[in-house]
């Protein structure tokens, strides 16, 4: 078993650009050939099935956890190492925040920004279990991210958002870096 495990959040669609699923294929790729686990969100589909299959293909250990509704709907990943079913979407996101030690966000919609700002939320509130201080680093090209950079640092500026939960949400365009940034946190006493 791996000893660490990171999470990513992405979309549950391909989405219009194709170098997001690149993107994703290759941090499967590299959480695998770190030695990382991954975990996510279980689906066989969009960013998230890109992100697993490529994981699984380098060796990798991967944990999805879904919510049996959703798993009805035939959208569950077939070939995992670990598949957790869960009552609702609560659950979900609580085991899989509970399972990681830190996380990784790839371009998505509304799901993958509500798991950015649920788990950046639980770090300032100090409610993960385990590891307190769970950083979340989004990654990919800067003119994706800048919108939602730009927001966030707009909040500190009107002093609705503290400089030291602002430095919860990091940003790294390269996705070795971003793997490699979560690997030298883990090893940190
Ligand atoms: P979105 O960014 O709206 O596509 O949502 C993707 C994120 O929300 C993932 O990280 C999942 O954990 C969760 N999610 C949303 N839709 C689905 C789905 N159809 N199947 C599995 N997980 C989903």
């Amino acid at each position: 078993m791996p000893q660490h495990n990171i999470c990513v959040f992405c979309a549950s669609s391909l989405g219009r650009d194709p170098t997001y699923s690149r993107l994703a294929t290759e941090v499967g790729e590299i959480i695998a050939k770190s030695g990382m686990g991954l975990v996510y969100g279980g689906a066989s589909i969009g960013l998230m099935g890109k992100v697993a299959d490529a994981a699984l293909i380098n060796g990798g250990q991967v944990t999805g956890v879904i919510p049996d509704g959703l798993r009805s709907r035939e959208l569950n990943h077939k070939g995992l190492s670990e598949l957790l079913i869960t009552e609702d979407m609560h659950e979900r996101k609580r085991i899989m925040y509970e399972r990681s030690d830190g996380f990784l966000a790839l371009p998505g919609g509304m799901g993958t920004l509500e798991e950015i700002f649920e788990s950046a939320t639980w770090t300032k509130l100090g409610f993960h279990k385990g590891r307190k201080n769970k950083p979340v680093i989004l990654v990919g090209s800067s003119s994706f991210w800048s919108p939602l950079i730009s927001f966030l640092d707009m909040l500190v500026e009107e002093e609705l958002m503290k400089v030291s939960d602002r430095e919860i949400v990091a940003y790294e365009e390269n996705p070795k870096k971003a793997v490699d940034r979560l690997v030298s946190y883990f090893d940190s006493p």
